[in-house]
């Protein structure tokens, strides 16, 4: 396709990153290589030079093969299209990217606020790195007044909308404007709407990180992360902890990264579709209290869903009205999905999540009740759902 520019995102997907005609015999594979690479060469000393000063002033420019090929480079660019960004740079895991965000945007004698919600090992970056360098983070619930807890020192807001566990939405908007207001830097991680259903960077955020590990990768084989800025000013911050904190990706990953993300469109809206489907069935059964899901218009989240994402993924949580004895027996009844973290790949997933997670969470209401956090995969729903069932029914009788 010859220009893009305007077409929508599921177009730039298929035509993103596609492979350039061969000069001489006027040929291309549809694909880009994995272009593997630790030395670049340089045909001149002229070329290394210039290079080196493109790279100097924040540009992308191939020194050397840590800062990634054009494999990488066409990954990044779809990162860019998918979350509206202006810059996008990787890390080999979306807890580096995470990682990266922090180490770039704070200094010691900063400090930051974080919603209560965020992904879990957030808080072991703070407890293992970020204290030790004299970076001070805050947890806020829902209903706390931010106010209140904002300080001369504070210079990020950095949050997981919706939250990793029972999937609260998040007002972005309102927090983009108390954040320039207080002249903070709004990073979000995006790993549930990656790009796709949900993107901060147009509602207010200057900073978006994605695991692409998840819904980008899709299939359950490959660690990526994403930081993805709008930013100038950000972008050069970014670029030079990146480069010296020595992030790199492999070509490889990269490439299966570029593989998976041409088929989100598919997956994504398929896992929505099974997910409501799973959700509206659950909320039906005399065994479960309250299913987490903001595209359920049950969800006390749904109206913000609605206003602000265009689509929904496979996440769900379910609060059970069994014992905890009982809701270990209904996971380990399940037959068609698999016990494990992550999500995001083809596959159905099931996680108890730990009453400690849910402790820290201000929005959690439900005390000791048990709660399974699902990923609905591309299975039948019917399928799912018998299962469910029969799990379900195994677990009340237990
Ligand atoms: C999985 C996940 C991460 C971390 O990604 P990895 O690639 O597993 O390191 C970060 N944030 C959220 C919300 C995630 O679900």
């Amino acid at each position: 396709m010859s220009d893009t520019s305007s077409a929508h995102i599921d177009t730039l997907l298929q035509h993103l990153g596609t492979a350039p005609f061969d000069p001489q015999t006027g040929t291309a594979p549809v694909n880009l290589p994995s272009m593997r690479a630790s030395t670049v060469r340089f045909k001149n000393l002229d070329m290394l030079e210039r290079a080196q000063s493109r790279k100097g002033s924040g540009d992308r420019a191939l020194t050397y093969g840590r800062i990634g090929m054009d494999t990488h480079a066409a990954l990044e660019d779809v990162f860019c299209q998918l979350e509206g960004g202006t810059h996008c740079y990787l890390a080999p895991s979306g807890l580096a990217g995470v990682t990266l965000a922090f180490m770039s945007l704070l200094s010691a004698g900063d400090h930051a606020l974080v919603a209560d919600c965020v992904y879990g090992p957030v808080r072991e970056l703070d407890a293992a790195v970020l204290s030790r360098m004299g970076i001070e983070l805050t947890y806020y619930g829902a209903g706390d007044d931010l106010e209140k807890l904002v300080r001369p020192n504070t210079k990020l807001l950095y949050v997981e909308a919706p939250g990793s566990l029972l999937f609260e939405m998040l007002d972005l908007p309102a927090l983009a404007e108390f954040a320039q207001r207080h002249k903070l830097i709004l990073g979000t991680d995006n790993t549930w709407g990656s790009g796709y259903i949900y993107r901060p960077l147009t509602l207010g955020a200057q900073v978006s990180v994605i695991a692409g590990t998840k819904y980008i990768g899709g299939h359950s084989d490959l660690m990526l992360g994403a930081v993805v800025t709008n930013d100038a000013e950000i972008a050069k911050r970014l670029n030079r902890t990146q480069y010296a904190m020595g992030y790199s990706v492999s070509a490889d990953d990269a490439w299966l990264a570029l593989r998976g993300v041409r088929t989100l469109p598919v997956r994504m809206n398929q896992h929505a579709r099974h997910a409501l489907e799973v959700s509206e069935f659950l909320q039906g059964r005399p065994e479960v209290a309250r299913v987490f899901h903001p595209a359920l218009p049950s969800d006390p989240g749904h109206a913000l869903w609605k206003r602000d994402c265009s689509g929904s993924n496979g996440m769900l949580a379910v609060q059970l009205n069994l014992s905890p004895q009982a809701a270990r027996t209904f996971v380990d009844a399940l037959t068609l999905f698999g016990i494990g973290f992550s999500w995001g790949g083809f596959e159905s997933l099931v996680q108890l999540v730990s009453p400690k997670d849910l402790a820290r969470h201000a929005y959690w209401q439900g005390g000791d009740a048990p709660v399974v956090r699902l990923h609905i995969g591309l299975e039948s729903p019917a399928d799912v759902i018998a299962d469910l069932t029969q799990a379900l029914e195994r677990a009340a009788a237990a």
